[in-house]
């Protein structure tokens, strides 16, 4: 390609970037953050590493076990947020923009970030929504609105290492020199989940059948009560969005009466409010419930706590899951 050629063919990619930056800045939630990469020309620089970003913390967890050194990996999200709520900002669309590779949970989970993936994707960037990877037969739906799934698939522990095979592909995409060590990490991630597996199912095991019910903040258990034969409440349905009615409530207080069942889950992500309207529910009806241990839900804890990883968030909820329910021996 001739000098000219070239310079005219940087100039027209460079502005289309900055068009769709244009777009998704002036679409996205927070305005006050100023842009951090200001590269006075293309905003993709030549890199050692393919740059890749992940939406929520237990997205890069997973990207990162099959990338290893591979790749320089960016998540989005700090500890504690709520995808369901989670809207980039001004800082987050142009890491999106600058990178090699997007994974998200998609199924909805981002459900306020859609319409800048979706622009991101359109542009020609890879955008890999990784619960939409795996085969909809084994995927549940939202008993609230029956045409969405779930999205909470990694707390499966099985189905969602099924999941990494995709991101193989699409990092393989982005280097392929490394085609063999993704796959490794894959194959990797399948074998250490199966060890999970293995290890919550003994942990649950003592649950008394009667008191194989979990209660807790949100529904994004299904996934995992489907998976060790738990009854599974959410204060809030699938998403985060709608607030609890009184009658859920209600109808919840009656069947922790019923069943006798001893404990209710918070969550680290969500608002807890509703929870104690339960413990005071039951007590007024003679049922004596207390608040277990705070699950990780929604996000992996900060570093340094047992769920900073997506093993360890599993292996703390199964944990206190087991105390609270009388499962421990
Ligand atoms: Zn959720």
């Amino acid at each position: 390609m001739n000098p000219l050629t070239h310079m005219r063919c940087a100039a027209l990619r460079f502005r289309g970037v900055l068009t769709l930056a244009a777009f998704l800045l002036a679409a996205c939630g927070s305005a006050n953050e100023q842009p951090t990469t200001t590269a006075a020309g293309d905003p993709r620089p030549e890199r050692e590493k393919p740059l890749v970003v992940c939406t929520t913390g237990m997205v890069g967890d997973l990207v990162r076990s099959v990338a290893g050194d591979h790749a320089e990996i960016v998540v989005l999200m700090a500890p504690g947020t709520d995808p369901h709520l989670w809207t980039p900002t001004r800082t987050d669309v142009l890491r999106i923009l600058e990178a090699d590779a997007v994974f998200m949970n998609g199924l909805l989970l981002e459900g306020r970030a859609g319409d800048a993936f979706a622009r991101v994707e359109t542009s020609g960037r890879p955008v890999v929504r990784l619960a939409e990877s795996l085969d909809r037969r084994e995927l549940l739906t939202d008993p609230a609105n029956p045409s969405h799934f779930d999205p909470h698939v990694w707390m499966d522990p099985v189905l969602w290492a099924k999941t990494a095979p995709a991101v193989a592909v699409a990092l393989t995409k982005a280097s392929p020199d490394h085609a063999k060590d993704f796959d490794a990490g894959a194959a990797r991630i399948a074998a250490e989940a199966d060890s999970l597996d293995r290890e919550i199912k003994i942990e649950l095991a003592p649950i008394a059948v009667g008191q194989r019910v979990l209660v807790s903040a949100h529904d994004a258990f299904g996934y995992f009560g489907r998976r060790y034969d738990l009854e599974v409440r959410g204060v809030q349905g699938i998403s985060t969005e709608s607030e609890p009615s009184l009658a859920a409530i209600e109808a919840l207080v009656a069947e922790m009466c019923e069943k006798s069942i001893p404990t209710i889950f918070g969550e680290t992500t969500v608002s807890n409010r509703s929870l104690q309207a339960i413990v005071d529910g039951c007590a007024a009806r003679g049922h004596d419930v207390r608040m277990g241990e705070f699950l990780y839900s929604d996000s992996l804890g900060a570093a340094s706590t047992a769920g900073a990883t997506w093993v360890g968030m599993l292996r703390h909820n199964a944990q206190s899951i087991a105390a609270g329910l009388g499962g421990r021996r």
